[in-house]
């Protein structure tokens, strides 16, 4: 398509004063901005023109090297090889973009902002969200699938995560045209900056989606099953990736984050993957020794008590404690010993041990 001529977009002759041109350029800026005309192409296009017109003609050095070589002055592409600036007001502002939204208010006497009932729509990673689960310290000798409810935000199923009433309905941006970026001239000034009414996405939502109201995500309690590896400390947080909030505008996933704790449910202290715990044996089993069987968090298992044991002693079961988390390998149980008094003694009992105090010389 031949580019129109500058001046006869602007509707000016070309002998038109600095101040013509303005005058001309700002009542057709008014006319056919995109805010004034929803989803109108055409109007669109023409916007543009006459902005890329107002951009050269108002600009002297621009100008004269039009009115010299006419639009080859500047190339296919448009300014790229002209003189003047053109620069990204992002970068002069931080990131900031209401000191655009304010000159770009100031320039069409009208604000930028609220315009219409469209919502941007910014693709967005969904939230990381967090989940408590209890495993009994019983249940972590090996891995534990545990199934937990969670509320999160899943992709919307009226508008299938899109936010618009029908998939079809334009979304794309009439400020700027889908491109994210807006230019505008100010004196010597082009300025380029990211589209405050789509914020540089390009698409916005003209016919939001009635369920959602254009949110594009519900809340939702959905049913996860984790795998609470063998092991478990309290306190661990397990991040399972891609099970948070789902994204806006089907936008990734957060990660889910489950603190798992853990509540011991057994006889016996933890300490790492080591199992303490108190054994009580009888007087005689402690002067004899010999096999018995004791408690562990696997049912019942043999151990050996060596004859004339003291209380105190530590007797090791080896690999009968807590699985490592990272290589598997399981740790011990230490069972403390302590002697059993025994504080009910039936009378033939009572005779014998007095016998036995005798001999040892004890008297009562
Ligand atoms: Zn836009
Ligand atoms: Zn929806």
């Amino acid at each position: 398509m031949a580019k129109m001529d500058y001046y006869e977009v602007l509707g000016v002759p070309r002998n038109a004063t600095d101040e013509e041109i303005k005058k001309a350029y700002r009542k057709l800026a008014m006319q056919y901005h995109p805010d004034k005309n929803p989803g109108n192409k055409e109007a669109e296009e023409k916007f543009k023109e006459i902005n890329e017109a107002y951009e050269v003609l108002s600009d002297p050095e621009k100008r004269r090297m039009y009115d010299q070589f006419g639009h080859q002055a500047f190339g296919q592409g448009g300014f790229g090889q002209s003189p003047g600036f053109d620069f990204d007001i992002n970068d002069i502002f931080g990131g900031e973009e209401s000191p655009f939204e304010d000159i770009f208010s100031a320039f069409f006497g009208q604000s930028f902002r609220n315009s219409g009932r469209s919502s941007k729509a910014k693709k967005s990673r969904g939230q990381d969200i967090r989940a408590d689960i209890t495993v009994n310290l019983s249940e972590i000798i090996t891995d534990k699938n545990i199934t937990l409810k969670v509320r999160r935000n899943e992709p919307c199923s009226a508008c299938s995560g899109t936010g618009s009433r029908n998939a079809s309905s334009p979304t794309t941006c009439p400020s700027c045209g889908g491109r994210g970026q807006v230019r505008t001239t100010q004196g010597l000034f082009t300025i380029s900056t990211t589209c405050p009414r789509c914020h540089g996405t390009g698409t916005i939502i003209s016919d939001p989606c009635p369920v959602c109201k254009g949110d594009s995500v519900a809340e939702k309690e959905v049913t996860l099953t984790i795998r609470v590896p063998a092991g478990v400390e309290d306190g661990t947080r397990l991040r399972v990736a891609g099970e948070g909030d789902a994204g806006k505008f089907n936008g990734i996933r957060g990660d889910l984050y489950v603190v798992i704790h853990v509540r011991n449910d057994t006889a016996f202290e933890r300490r790492g993957v080591d199992l303490f715990g108190r054994l009580k044996i009888s007087f005689p089993r402690a002067v004899f020794g010999g096999q018995i069987e004791v408690a562990t968090v696997n049912g019942k298992k043999k151990i050996n008590i060596p004859a004339g044991v003291q209380s105190g002693y530590q007797i090791r079961l080896r690999g009968e404690g807590l699985p490592d988390i990272r290589t598997r390998s399981r740790g011990d149980i230490f069972y403390e010993v302590h002697i059993d008094v025994p504080q009910h003694l039936s009378a033939r009992e009572r005779e014998i041990l007095k016998q036995y105090a005798t001999l040892i010389g004890e008297s009562f």
